[in-house]
């Protein structure tokens, strides 16, 4: 009889990973170099430290090192919350009467109910390590904020997030958790930026976006002295800090004798996907095992799937470096009844390379179909998934169930990335019927496309 396998691992302590894996060490080929979008050169180390603190902007160009140690401070912090439950989905499995064995890694156990706690962590401590006192970021959904509230507070940092305005309408209990950890809130777009003012001039009902809140943030963070401006997802050093998911979750799977032949992961900005799949694409370049790996992404923002691998700004109000990505355009926007999350224009420069290489595939789901799979979901396993993790249910399901029509065992390793008790407004327009699915035509993408900046030879 084969080994029973437990319905919850943990690592213990000792086995937890004590560095993180850059994945750019084991590319065939790098991702392009951000841009300086005023020469359009590479953009170089130091024109990165006016924005980012330097460790991290460190981290941002390295591709060479293979191994990155975690400092101890941050190690210990993440023992507060770490290492996270793999857990192996009996019910959801004996409900879908699938052959197949699903696992998921679940990010959720922390306060700010996501797996974006592991670099917001990372980042206040390179920030207070090198003095800095203040940071600025941007938020959408909350979980960005909240991650970094919690670990501003922890050093006593200064933050000021920049809130999306149709977000800090809809959710004032999130601003009340960053608030209880003393961050400043501001809805963006606001009058306190330039960017922001002139955004509101031209709509001033406006309910912001991503892009816009980025470039607040980045605007206060440059003319404010001894602040710098920190990032939840996207950029290299971010993908770099969510390593620690996919090492612990490849440590526990070894131990149990087992190895995924599919991991699936929601993909936004790319950091969880990319932190997930880091040591099983490592596996894949090496040549040591070949696991299908997928992204799954909302039909209404489907940058993957329907975007154009093409220099773009991460932001809206144009100031940032020019990163080589999946985008839909800076200035595209999710239609105004997208519920589910996963809004950003870009991908991650890593992921975007690698999809464009072949190594990975994606998917687009539409939203309906997502809280479907979340509501199903939270009744088989007890976990209300945050929306943007049931994107990745959504795909295991599909995935589980296409092993019960072949008939094959496979092992489907999918991200759990957080809890969705903030979400209920998007859960309860699910549950009356009121939620409907945009898909936006080849005519919306476009007018995003015709204002991709123009970057010859690229
Ligand atoms: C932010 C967030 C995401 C998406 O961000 P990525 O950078 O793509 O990982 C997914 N799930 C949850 C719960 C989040 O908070």
């Amino acid at each position: 009889m084969s080994k029973k396998i437990p319905h919850r691992l943990y690592l213990t302590e000792e086995q937890m990973p004590k560095q993180w894996y850059n994945l750019r060490a084991d590319m065939k080929e790098l991702p392009a170099p951000l841009l300086n979008p005023g020469t359009l050169q590479p953009a170089k180390l130091e024109e990165l430290y006016p924005v980012f603190c330097e460790k991290l902007a460190e981290q941002e160009m390295d591709n060479t090192t293979r191994y990155i140690d975690i400092p101890e401070e941050i190690q210990d912090f993440y023992k507060m919350y770490r290492p996270s439950p793999l857990i192996r989905a009996y019910n959801l499995e004996k409900a879908l009467g699938t052959p197949a064995k699903i696992y998921y890694k679940f990010e959720g156990n922390n306060t700010s109910g996501s797996h974006k706690l592991n670099s917001a962590i990372a980042q206040a401590y390179y920030a207070k390590e090198q003095g800095l006192t203040g940071l600025t970021t941007e938020t959408g959904a909350g979980q960005w904020g909240t991650a970094l509230s919690e670990a501003c507070a922890y050093y006593n940092l200064p933050l000021t997030v920049f809130m999306v305005k149709v977000s800090y309408e809809q959710k004032p209990f999130r601003k009340s958790v960053m608030q209880t950890f003393d961050a400043e809130i501001i809805a963006s777009p606001s009058n306190t930026t330039k960017i922001g003012q002139m955004i509101l001039s031209k709509d001033p009902n406006t309910g912001g976006s991503l892009g816009c809140a980025i470039s607040e943030a980045i605007e206060k963070a440059v003319s404010t002295p001894g602040y710098r401006y920190v990032l939840g997802s996207v950029l290299n050093q971010v993908l770099l800090h969510q390593s620690i998911i996919g090492l612990e979750s490849k440590a526990a799977m070894e131990m149990l004798d087992e190895y995924p032949d599919i991991v699936i992961g929601c993909a936004g900005g790319g950091s969880n996907l990319g932190g997930l799949i880091a040591p099983f694409m490592q596996d894949k370049l090496t040549g040591k095992a070949s696991p299908r790996i997928l992204a799954v992404e909302p039909a209404s923002c489907p940058s993957f799937t329907r975007g154009k691998y093409a220099y773009d700004f991460c932001d809206t109000g144009r100031v940032t470096p020019l990163a080589k990505m999946y985008t839909l355009g800076s200035s595209f926007m999710p239609s105004a009844n997208h519920a589910g999350g996963l809004r950003y224009h870009g991908m991650s420069p890593i992921l975007s390379k690698l999809y464009h290489d072949g190594y990975m595939e994606a998917v687009a789901v539409e939203q309906t179909k997502v809280f479907e799979a979340a509501v199903f979901f939270a009744k088989q396993e007890t976990i209300l998934p945050a929306p943007e993790s049931a994107h990745a249910i959504r795909a295991a399901i599909d995935e589980a169930l296409k092993c019960k029509e072949t008939g094959e065992a496979k092992t489907i390793l999918f991200g759990l990335t957080g809890t969705g008790y903030f979400d209920m407004t998007a859960y309860n327009a699910f549950l009356n019927g009121s939620m409907s699915d945009y898909i936006p035509t080849d005519e919306d993408l476009q007018k995003g496309f015709d204002e991709l900046p123009e970057v010859p030879n690229q």
